[in-house]
Order: structure tokens, then C-alpha cells, then sequence
């Protein structure tokens, strides 16, 4: 009988996205399911994944929920991957115009308590003796962030679930914390509203929910594993998580390979590969005239794409921005955030036509161009978990130049003479996390560009050539699903 698990995840690439954590959760399962893992995701009904799933039938009507009373369980697969997805029908919580966590004006939405709390405790009710579904029963349920926190623990408070339960850390930075109220609301138990358990500064904390009452825990990268343990990263929950430490699974995020790869990718004008890096340069043309860059195959063209957040350390490019471009680098960024960091952007394209383009907003077509486009990928994150970005640059041949922090740190070897010589290097890897400390590291790689274009060669190939796919990662999953049930 192949194993039975319940992927439960807020985000899932195709259907819905806002970050990393739907591409996680669009690509692992596929990967599980080739495995021979008999998975389901359930996510919530937005109605952007109810237009788009295949062969969408009604399957259990699910009671006893909070709030809400009862919602509609829907199930149906994903186009190409043929997944399977359980999908919550529940029109007053999900079916609104507006992002998954927010509205169009960025305003979180007031209920995200039920949102989400209704998300974990349908999870916990399927895993359970009382689950509306007869013949499909999860052994493990693998939950994902915040907004599936609550899981594990209606799983062992409330409905007596036999199931084993996992949850993956994507992000310690979003927590999910509301106001005590929520406790009743939510139908928890008060008993668990204390430092053994969910409550946290007298608090609601999902995620602390999902990282005490979880049978095993794991990160999207070994090092973020271990960052999380310090006060540094753990954002409050290190003391927990040191305490469950040796639990703590660390496995670098794969890539999706069918939908990341410049060998077939359907948004680029020439596709390329490794052994026929030609393509890449008409890439850049391409690039260069959409985005209004002056034509120029000589200069430099450093990108980005990303949350423009506290998190993701741009703000340290600002100050040396414009000298590099004054040195004759051109500079394509796209993403959108914090207002400020988005004006400082804005600003500095308005003073360099032809030099600076900033595209502010979500395109996903044109993160593919700039990520194929560019010939350097900028991601100076303070902290990171995993990122993709940096695995989507080595995949293209657009070297990362990163912090060494979380899967930054895991995934780009620092272009130094020792891993050049044993053809390790991929990437530039800064010494301090400071604007110099980015400025160095840029200059270092730009030495490289110019002057030894050998090398440069090599270091693309490195990168190209490394194997990024689910393959190893997803059988680590699977290890850590089979020690649980065993
Ligand atoms: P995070 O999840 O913290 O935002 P990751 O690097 O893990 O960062 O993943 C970000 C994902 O979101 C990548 O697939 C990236 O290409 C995508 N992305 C981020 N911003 C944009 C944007 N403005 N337009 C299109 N895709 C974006």
C-alpha cells in the first residue's frame, strides 16, 4: 500500500502564488507522487484555484468546523502534474478579489484566524477517525507554515488524530499571531493556551502551534536548520526550537525543472543550455529592448527579482547603485513591497534612462527573462531559508552573488581560486552582510565578467550543470515521512 500523505499549503504554483512556498508546494508533491507516494494537497478555495483545476467534483460535505459550521470538499487535479487537490469550498472566506493573505490595498484580511484556522482544522478532521472522506485516509499530514499551524495540534487535542504530523518552515518571519480572543473562536482548548503550547506573549501563535504539537519538524535548508536555534533568526521561537532541535530536518528546496529550465522555457525568445550558451545573448538583446536598456551585449546587466522587503536586503544595493552603473553596468529589477524601497528604485531609473529599468508588480513571464536576460543575479537577503531565485540563476547561467546566510549559503560556492580550481564554483558569496560588503562582492564578479572570461565560462557551466531537481531532496522527505509512521 503506498504511503498517504496530505500536503496542506496555503499557495500552490500554478493555481495560486504570491512567494517560494507555492513553488514549493506546486513541484514537492509532483516529485512525492513519482516517488509512489499516494499525496493530496488541500488549500483553500480561493477562486482563481477553482477556475483552474481539472475535473473539479464535489466529494464530502466537512461538519463541526469553526465559525463556519460546514464546508464543501472539493477534489481536483493539476493540468500537467496530474496531482491531486482537495480544495475547501467555502465562499465567505475564500472567494473575494484580492491575494491570499491581503486585499488589493496590501491590507491583511480581518479574518485570516478562520481563513487559515478553518484550513488546519479540515486538515486535522480528514486525518481523523471522523473524517467525511471513507476511502482515502492520510498517514502523515504535512503542513506548511503559519496558516497550517493550528493542524498539528486540533490533530492531537482535539480530534485524536492517528496520523503523524510534519511541518515545514518556509519563512519564521510570519507567524500568524492574533489576539487570545481567536482561542474559543477556533475551538481550541484553553489548555493549550500556555507557554506549553500555543499561546506565545499572550498571544495566538499558529506557527508555535504547528512547531510544538508537530510530530517531526523541517526546514528548506540545512543551514536555516541551525540559524533558527539563535535569536538572530528564530524570531522569538528559538528557545522551542533549540529544544526540539535534534528533531529539526534541514533539506534544500528543489527546483521544478519543467517549468525553471532555458532549455524549453516557453517565455524566453531562444532557449539555451550549458553547451550552447549562444541563446542566452539574445536573451539579453530581448530583454535590453522590452525593458528600454540601451542595446549592449558588453555591458553588464545585473538583475533582480524579488519581495522588496527588510528581509531581502536591497536596500544595501541603493548606496553604490548608481556607481555602478556609472562604470557602465546596467541594472533590471522587478518585484514590489515596502513603498519606500520602491521609490528609491523608481528614483534611480528616472535618472538613468537606458540604464535602469524597475518594474514594479508580479510577472511571471518577465522573472523568467530577467532571470535568463541577466548576467548576474542580485540577493543580498539578511536571512533567507531557502530562496529560489539563486537556484533559478545557477540554472540559467546568471550567477548568484549572495549573502551567506540560510540556502544562500547551502546552494552558491563562492568564486574563489580554490573552488575554480575544483570546478565547485557558482556563484560570489558576500564577506559581510553591508552595503560594502555587497558593493565588494559585485566588483569582485564584475572583475571576473571582464576580465576573465574563461572563468566566468566555467563558473556559468558549474552552475548549469548541477542537478537542482527534486530528485535527492524529495527522497529525503519521503525517509523523514517513513521513520515517522515506522
Ligand atoms: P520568497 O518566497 O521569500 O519571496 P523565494 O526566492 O523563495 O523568496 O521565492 C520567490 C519566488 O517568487 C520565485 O519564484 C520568484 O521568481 C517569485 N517572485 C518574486 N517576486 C516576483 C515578481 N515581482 N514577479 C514574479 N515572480 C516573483
Amino acid at each position: 500500500m503506498p504511503m498517504k500523505v496530505l500536503f496542506v499549503s496555503s499557495e500552490v504554483f500554478p493555481l495560486i502564488k504570491t512567494g517560494g512556498l507555492a513553488d514549493v508546494s506546486g513541484s514537492l508533491p509532483t516529485a512525492l507522487q513519482g516517488l509512489g507516494v499516494d499525496i493530496r494537497i488541500l488549500m483553500p478555495g480561493y477562486t482563481a484555484v477553482i477556475n483552474q483545476l481539472k475535473d473539479l467534483q464535489l466529494i464530502a460535505t466537512v461538519h463541526q468546523l469553526p465559525h463556519i459550521g460546514t464546508a464543501e470538499l472539493l477534489l481536483g487535479t493539476i493540468e500537467h502534474t496530474q496531482v491531486k487537490v482537495m480544495v475547501i469550498k467555502a465562499k465567505s472566506l475564500y472567494e473575494r478579489e484580492g491575494g491570499p493573505y491581503a486585499d488589493t490595498n496590501g491590507q491583511e484580511w480581518q479574518d485570516n484566524p478562520i481563513r487559515f484556522g478553518v484550513l488546519s482544522k479540515v486538515a486535522a478532521i480528514l486525518a481523523s477517525d471522523h473524517s467525511p472522506i471513507s476511502d482515502w485516509q492520510p498517514g502523515i499530514v504535512h503542513c506548511n507554515d503559519w496558516q497550517t499551524g493550528l493542524a498539528p495540534a486540533y490533530m492531537k487535542l482535539v480530534d485524536q488524530s492517528k496520523a503523524k504530523s510534519i511541518i515545514s518552515l518556509h519563512n519564521m518571519a510570519f507567524q500568524g499571531s492574533y489576539p487570545p480572543h481567536w482561542v474559543t473562536t477556533l475551538g481550541l482548548p484553553s489548555a493549550g493556551f500556555s507557554i506549553e503550547g500555543y499561546e506565545y506573549h499572550g498571544q495566538l501563535s499558529f506557527l508555535k502551534a504547528g512547531i510544538f504539537y508537530a510530530d517531526a519538524i523541517s526546514t528548506v535548508s540545512p543551514r536555516y536548520a541551525k540559524e533558527i536555534q539563535t535569536a538572530a533568526f528564530g524570531f522569538g521561537l528559538e528557545g522551542l526550537l533549540t529544544k526540539r532541535g535534534d528533531e529539526i530536518k534541514g533539506i534544500l528546496n528543489g527546483i521544478e525543472t519543467e517549468e525553471w529550465n532555458p532549455e524549453t522555457d516557453q517565455h524566453l525568445i531562444k532557449n539555451y543550455s550549458s553547451t550552447k550558451l549562444a541563446g542566452k545573448k539574445q536573451v539579453k538583446k530581448a530583454l535590453q529592448e522590452k525593458l528600454g536598456l540601451n542595446i549592449d551585449a558588453n555591458a553588464p546587466l545585473l538583475g533582480v527579482v524579488s519581495r522588496l522587503t527588510y528581509q531581502k536586503g536591497l536596500d544595501m544595493l541603493l548606496p553604490h547603485l548608481q556607481k555602478l552603473i556609472d562604470s557602465g553596468c546596467q541594472f533590471a529589477l522587478l518585484g514590489g513591497g515596502e513603498s519606500a524601497l520602491e521609490t528609491a528604485f523608481q528614483s534611480l531609473a528616472a535618472a538613468n534612462p537606458g540604464r535602469i529599468s524597475v518594474t514594479i508588480g508580479y510577472n511571471e513571464p518577465l522573472s523568467h527573462q530577467i532571470m535568463a536576460g541577466c548576467d548576474m543575479f542580485i540577493m543580498p537577503s539578511r536571512f533567507e531559508p531557502c530562496g529560489l531565485n539563486q537556484l533559478y540563476g545557477l540554472a540559467y547561467g546568471t550567477p548568484p552573488i549572495v549573502n551567506a546566510t540560510g540556502g544562500l549559503a547551502d546552494s552558491v560556492v563562492d568564486s574563489n581560486i580554490a573552488h575554480i580550481e575544483n570546478k565547485t564554483a557558482n556563484g560570489f558569496v558576500m564577506v559581510e552582510a553591508s552595503a560594502e560588503g555587497l558593493m565588494a562582492c559585485i566588483m569582485r564578479a564584475l572583475d571576473m565578467f571582464h576580465h576573465a572570461k574563461k572563468t566566468w565560462r566555467q563558473i556559468q557551466k558549474n552552475g548549469m550543470s548541477q542537478n537542482l531537481s527534486w530528485d535527492n531532496s524529495a527522497k529525503e522527505y519521503l525517509a523523514l515521512y517513513q521513520k515517522l509512521v515506522s
